[in-house]
């Protein structure tokens, strides 16, 4: 089989300066003008691998032109299978460790997959890049790759909303950049997640106005340089304080700590949690705590500059068990599950008991882990006049802002 570099050369470049030519952006106004529709293509930066779906099977429209390619086994490249410039519809399967395809009168079974089209689709949801299947016992995984800039129009918009202010979606896009440039470099064999586990990652038929300027007017700058690219993290409300991200969160990360008095209006500034003793008993238990009996109280035993519970005492009848603060939240969190009203939205926090002392009382500031660019804040500041490079400064004291790529010549 004749490996990849040929066809990449010759008629891959038509398909990835094809690829996302569609107009998208209509129907979005920003100071009274509709943006032009633009075309995608190829941005910039280096190319990311962000998880599409794991599940038995997938089915996917393409737009022409379009080609699968395999990889057999224990081949080293992909060599192309099917092309061409129609639309179509393919479905694959896990069989074991082998994808089972199906399409317009061809079917096979291949080791892996890889999937290049001017547009892909996966029911409703566009697929940007190429994508690349596997199967694994019986599981297909999709991982796409694209580039970064590109990548960057799927995440601003689901992680800030594209009606924050301007100069807050910018800062987004700087710290969103960096994290996953940094995130990329550190664990390469594994993709991004496209959740909050790494960056909520959505491509959209339509990109906001916002959206676009924010990327776009920031190209290639990160927090950090190139080769030490700072992994930017970033939360929804601080309640009034950053933490520092070393030693509990991330112990080598740079970011340190910050006032911030730009997020008092969330409605997750401030908030009240209670919980029965034996459903803490029972949600700490699940995470390998042990206790005897039922949990009597918890108390705050350490908390750190910003407020936050860095050691809870975890007190039941025979003794004190030390926890951190972060895994006592993941643990009620584990333990409530999807009803978000009950979920322990930070760890800046005091515990009492409650009246009838069956309870713990929780009363706390902010919704996220606290470590860098408290989003809501960001808007706030944006409010009071501040720019992007303002807004940086203020929740990553001390990091430089610098550019890693600038414009790249579009791919004919
Ligand atoms: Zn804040």
């Amino acid at each position: 089989m004749n490996a990849a570099p040929t066809w990449a050369s010759r008629w891959g470049v038509a398909v990835t300066g094809a690829l996302f030519a569609v107009a998208i952006g209509a129907g979005y106004y920003l100071g009274g003008t509709a943006p032009a529709p633009i075309e995608l293509g190829r941005r910039g930066g280096p190319d990311v691998r962000v998880a599409h779906s794991t599940g038995r099977d997938l089915t996917l429209s393409l737009r022409g032109p379009w080609s699968l390619e395999h990889r057999a086994p224990r081949a080293d490249g992909f060599a192309t299978w099917r092309r061409a410039t129609g639309d179509a519809r393919w479905s694959f399967r896990a069989v074991g460790d082998r994808i089972a395809i199906d399409g317009p009168a061809h079917s096979s079974l291949a080791g892996r997959v890889r999937v290049r089209a001017a547009s892909i689709r996966d029911g409703a949801r566009p697929v940007w890049g190429t994508l690349d299947l596997a199967a694994d016992d019986g599981a297909l995984r999709a991982v796409a790759t694209l580039d970064l800039e590109t990548y960057l129009l799927g995440v601003v918009g689901s992680e800030m909303g594209a009606a924050f202010p301007i100069e807050a979606l910018k800062a987004q896009a700087v710290a969103a950049r960096s994290y996953a440039l940094a995130r990329a470099a550190r664990a390469r064999h594994r993709p991004l997640a496209p959740t909050v586990a790494d960056q909520v990652f959505r491509p959209a038929a339509e990109i906001p106005a916002s959206i676009l300027r924010a990327v776009d007017e920031t190209r290639g700058e990160i927090i950090g340089t190139r080769s030490d690219p700072v992994k930017a993290y970033f939360h929804s409300t601080c309640g009034g304080a950053t933490r520092d991200a070393a030693p509990d969160f991330d112990p080598s990360s740079p970011i340190r700590g910050t006032r911030c008095g730009w997020c008092r209006h969330s409605r997750r500034f401030s908030w009240v949690r209670s919980y029965r003793l034996d459903d803490v008993t029972r949600a700490l238990e699940a995470v390998g705590v042990q206790v005897d009996g039922i949990v009597r109280t918890v108390r705050v035993l350490e908390a750190d500059d910003s407020g936050r519970a860095r050691v809870l005492g975890i007190v039941d009848r025979r003794r004190t068990t030390k926890l951190s603060g972060d895994r006592f939240r993941t643990a009620i969190n584990r333990a409530v599950g999807r009803d978000r009203s009950r979920r322990l939205l930070s760890t800046r926090l005091t515990v009492q008991p409650t009246p009838d002392r069956k309870g713990l009382a929780i009363k706390g500031h902010g919704w996220g882990h606290g470590v860098g660019m408290c989003q809501v804040g960001a808007a706030g500041l944006a409010r009071t006049g501040a720019d992007y490079r303002r807004i940086l400064e203020t929740y990553y004291p001390a990091l430089p802002v610098t550019v890693a790529w600038g414009a790249e010549t579009p791919t004919p």
